[in-house]
């Protein structure tokens, strides 16, 4: 933070703060100045921070084996691919490093079927407008946003973005080269924006009819976010791919691609790679991540928080009608779509020591960790409501003075 120039590549815009030490769900600066956190580094510290259960499984995994890669056979790697296909669609689970790799794969797993079955034509995958997929060549194709496209050479070819909502767009755009369709189940990135259960019903229903696979990208809201395992639980429909990442390492680097049998069918041995993906750290400590989430009790109490929060939130819009124009989202991925540039209001929520996220179409994201109570849910309500207030004050001196 210092004013000379940075080496860092500057690809980010980043907050004027640097954090020392976390716990819980609060973040400590150098100052050791506590700040709140509704971010959880973009819904990654599940968990919130310094988990005792995380903290013990990745220091005995520290002094047991790091790494030994996947020429050998991982056996914490087995066992949280077993109890992920234990509690999802899914019959085998690949593991990568991030939400990108996850989502490779689960393209190149549709794509590999279809080439599989004689029809290496059918590549396409129909992807929707706001979608957010990663940033490697194929999945910034795949989220199809051109400020993250122009400028890194031709498009890889094979996408085919629709409106989002359109019905009619989406069933022209099936044709004899479609593979798959993809899908968040609630656009985290693209602003809060929750396909309604009906949809996903419809969209399994159409790919039943071409025979194609349905991906859903749970990167983020997956494990737990919305008060389910998986977002498209609440929809009773299941997809033939899913990748996740984000909350499944609870802050350690680690991401999966489930499949069922039938969809996995082309990857054979040799067909697909990574090096990291699966290491013994990542595998300790996912599994570590499941024996929380998974213990009874502990979806119900994110769905309570998340009701808490959706209400207080209604509350927060009433009092603040100038900033707040719409509240969205599901269990603790919250998401305030705002009537004054949403990147003020995080900059807001700062100064009131309240961690957010901002994301497309002039939300800000609510993200907290999903161990958070009552109390600490209250706190945020508190500085939310600061937040506001100090916005409105700006915007009664602009109206002063003009
Ligand atoms: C974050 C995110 C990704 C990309 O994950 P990385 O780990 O940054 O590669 C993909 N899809 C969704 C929905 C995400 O939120």
């Amino acid at each position: 933070m210092s004013a000379t120039v940075s080496p860092m590549l500057p690809t980010f815009a980043r907050a004027p703060l640097a954090f020392e030490r976390g716990e819980g769900v609060w973040l400590f600066d150098s100052d050791g100045e506590r700040y709140l956190d509704f971010g959880s580094g973009v819904a990654v510290n599940s968990l919130g921070h310094l988990h005792p259960h995380l903290v013990a499984a990745l220091s005995a995994q520290a002094h047991k084996l790091w790494h030994t890669s996947n020429l050998y056979h991982i056996p914490e790697g087995e066992r949280l691919a077993q109890r992920l296909v234990d509690s999802t669609f899914a019959d085998y689970v690949f593991f990568t490093n991030s939400g990108a790799e996850a989502l490779e794969c689960a393209i190149k797993t549709a794509r590999k079927f279809h080439a599989s079955h004689g029809h290496p034509e059918r590549f396409h995958i129909i992807t929707f407008e706001g979608a957010f997929h990663g940033r490697t060549l194929a999945t910034i194709a795949a989220g199809g946003q051109q400020k993250y496209i122009d400028g890194f050479g031709p498009k890889v070819a094979g996408f085919d973005q629709v409106p989002f909502g359109d019905h009619e767009a989406l069933k022209a755009a099936i044709g004899p080269q479609t593979a798959a369709i993809l899908i968040e189940p609630i656009q985290g990135e693209g602003g809060v924006r929750s396909v309604p259960p009906y949809c996903l019903r419809g969209l399994r229903a159409l790919c039943d009819e071409h025979g194609l696979l349905l991906i859903f990208d749970e990167v983020q809201t997956g494990v737990g976010r919305t008060g389910k395992f998986f977002a498209h639980e609440h929809s009773g429909v299941a997809p033939d791919i899913m990748a996740i990442a984000k909350g499944i390492g609870g802050g350690f680097p680690m991401g999966a691609c489930l499949t069922t049998h039938a969809a996995g069918e082309g990857m054979t041995p040799g067909s697909h790679g990574s090096t990291f993906g699966g290491n013994p750290l990542a595998m300790a400590v996912g599994n570590a991540v499941l024996d929380i989430v998974l213990a009874p009790g502990f979806f119900d109490h994110v769905a309570k928080m998340g009701l808490l929060l959706k209400q207080r939130l209604a509350e927060l819009k009433d009092l603040h009608p100038k900033i707040i124009a719409e509240i969205r989202g599901e269990g603790l991925l919250m998401g305030l779509k705002l009537h004054v540039p949403n990147t003020d209001f995080t900059t807001q929520a700062r100064l009131h020591k309240l961690l957010t996220i901002p994301a497309g179409d002039n939300v800000v994201r609510l993200l907290p960790p999903l161990i958070i109570s009552e109390d600490e849910l209250a706190d945020g309500f508190t500085r939310l409501d600061a937040a506001c207030t100090s916005l409105e004050q700006t915007l009664l001196q602009k109206e002063l003075t003009v």
